[in-house]
């Protein structure tokens, strides 16, 4: 048994959920510090003082200020927000950085932020700060955990300004995001000319936040074992794959997959307050009540024998939401529904909502950001679609498999650690539950949904497979308890080897 104190966690983001979340980032960024406090260790989550959290959090109090923090930022001050036992917020409170309308990164309009670079710039100094001996806080981290580019610069301040009190992770949570800036911002960001190097932050001659992370931290995680491996190689690497494989090579869990869990308390059918009824593995019939809800509130056609298959997702290119609309028609002509809901390219949008047009009560398509609909769709449809060309975890599919709604999945990333295709051979094992392919292709995606719906339409087989995914515990608690291992053990040399029966020095 380990005799080690629990840890002292400085948790570093960008985004927490339900305050401010675009994507996985927030979820991750509300549930793991949960689990690693309920599993005993000292939590303090640095995030940047948005208008949300500043209105969800009145009572917060100063408890530090940055007089001088350097290069061109702003003054700015710290104010803690306890939220449970062992877990508390930090807010870095700097209005004219942070307290504005508009999204994390980007404006109303979807235009990037123009100080983007001082803004993160200022949460990655800040992060630094408090894991240094230079601390104005009363409380010491025994790990720094930042989380992609926008903390990631945290480790090069610890190089370069100031001298760290503690080891430091940086976890990939999507290595497409990289922060990365010209190099006339080195004097802005407080960094001196020599971290514009190949060995500090230098990438292609401007400034990268996460090249910056990757290379200086003392450990580096991504969110699934096999997004760990795919980021080293060229075709998932987006130009960082050779740093990863040195990081890689050099041992010592220098680069780990921990596979993200979900929020079981939010993400749970049985007490799920965002359906219309609730139901679990032992008495799958409640879905029927969600089906009919669903078909209710987008607009659908529920004749009986309509397969519906939803899909929640921003709309890029990395969720493969151009092969979802490529095929829509002949899912159409084949007799499914479509409930769909995201946000984001606005081409993708457009595509989708003409598709809507002409489709009526076939095709939903809701453009935006809706929380409770999101839980309606996983409640209420039959079989969910992710077929990402890339996932570094994905949580959408999680919550399908635990609400018994089979996802349909490329291969890749967590999508691949997380989902079992189903083949005669994997049902019979009671491994099965849900469905994948590998080629990037419109037709294999309809290939594999045509297996799907073949499934779907024998009841007693899509029960099991929907009983597989809804049995595996896809909480937090395990990868709170690898996280745990990895902060006892980032940054420590190896025990040294001490011979067995050496005799005893004299002084
Ligand atoms: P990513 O982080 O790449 O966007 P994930 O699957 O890891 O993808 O996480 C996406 C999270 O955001 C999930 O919690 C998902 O339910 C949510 N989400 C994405 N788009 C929407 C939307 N339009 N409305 C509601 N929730 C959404």
């Amino acid at each position: 048994m380990s005799t080690q104190p629990p840890p002292k966690v400085l948790f570093a983001t960008s985004e927490i959920a339900p305050w401010v979340k675009t994507g996985g980032l927030g979820d991750v960024s509300a549930a793991l510090p949960a689990a690693l406090a309920d599993a005993g260790a000292d939590v303090r989550v640095l995030v940047p003082g948005y208008p949300a959290l500043l209105a969800a959090f009145p009572g917060r109090v100063e408890c530090a200020r940055i007089e001088r923090p350097g290069g061109a930022f702003l003054p700015a001050r710290i104010a803690r927000a306890p939220l449970r036992p062992g877990l508390e917020l930090l807010l870095l409170e700097c209005p004219a950085l942070y307290d504005r309308h508009g999204g994390p990164y980007q404006d109303r309009a979807g235009a990037e932020w123009p100080d983007n670079s001082l803004r993160f710039g200022l949460l990655s100094k800040a992060a630094a700060l408090l894991a240094s001996t230079d601390t104005p806080l009363d409380w010491s981290p025994s790990i720094l955990h930042c989380n992609d580019w926008q903390s990631a610069l945290a480790p090069a301040y610890l190089r370069y300004r100031l001298r760290p009190a503690c080891p430091s992770v940086v976890t990939i949570h999507n290595l497409a995001f990289q922060g990365v800036f010209g190099a006339e911002r080195l004097d802005a960001l407080d960094l001196p000319p020599r971290a514009l190097a190949i060995d500090g932050v230098e990438f292609h001659g401007q400034v990268s936040f996460l090249k910056a992370g990757l290379q200086l931290c003392d450990c580096v995680t991504t969110v699934s074992p096999t997004y760990a491996r795919e980021i080293c190689e060229p075709a998932h690497g987006c130009g960082l794959d050779g740093l990863l494989r040195h990081r890689r090579d050099r041992g010592a869990g220098e680069l780990r997959g921990i596979l993200n869990g979900i929020d079981t308390a939010l993400w749970n059918p049985a007490t799920d307050p965002s359906i219309a009824a609730p139901y679990d593995a032992g008495a799958l019939g409640g879905k029927r009540a969600n089906r009919s809800a669903l078909a209710r509130r987008m607009g659908l056609d529920a004749s009986a024998g309509a397969p519906f298959l939803g899909m929640i997702s921003r709309m890029t290119a990395q969720k493969g939401v151009d092969l979802v609309l490529e095929i829509a028609p002949a899912l159409v002509a084949r007799g499914a529904r479509l409930a769909i809901l995201g946000s984001g390219d606005a081409t993708l949008e457009a595509a989708w909502r003409e598709l809507a047009a002409a489709h009526p009560r076939r095709i939903a398509v809701e453009i935006g950001f809706d929380e409770a609909l999101a839980h309606l769709i996983e409640a209420g449809a039959d079989a969910f679609l992710m077929p990402s060309r890339f996932e570094p975890c994905g949580l959408n599919q999680m919550y399908s498999l635990a609400y018994g709604t089979p996802p349909i999945v490329r291969a890749t990333g967590g999508l691949a650690d997380t989902v079992v295709d189903c083949t005669p051979r994997t049902l019979a094992e009671g491994s099965a539950n849900g469905f994948s392919f590998v080629e990037p292709h419109a037709a294999a995606l309809l290939e594999t949904v045509e297996r799907a719906l073949a499934v779907w339409r024998d009841r007693r087989a899509w029960r099991k497979l929907q009983r597989n995914g809804m049995a595996r515990d896809w909480s937090w608690g395990t990868a709170a308890r690898e996280y745990a291992g990895l902060y006892r053990s980032c940054g420590r040399e190896p025990p040294p080897v001490v011979p067995q029966a050496a005799a005893p020095t004299r002084p």
